[in-house]
């Protein structure tokens, strides 16, 4: 199997990007490892209000139905 994104078009990859882009906004699940803080936000750089950068970050979209 070939890499999905060299298949595409560069418009198709823009498109494909700006779906994720889309998808990840406000839907980014973050969790302080330092103060156990949990909330959401729209990007993977997010850090705690308690000034600790070692933030895990999941996308909502990407939990397992099940
Ligand atoms: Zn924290």
């Amino acid at each position: 199997m070939s890499d999905l994104s060299s298949q595409l078009s560069p418009d198709e990859r823009q498109e494909w990007l700006d779906k994720i882009e889309t998808a990840n906004h406000n839907n980014i699940f973050c969790h302080c490892r330092r103060c156990g803080q949990e909330w959401i936000d729209s990007t993977f750089e997010a850090t705690c209000q308690c000034g600790s950068s070692d933030v895990e970050h999941i996308s909502c979209w990407q939990f397992p139905d099940d």
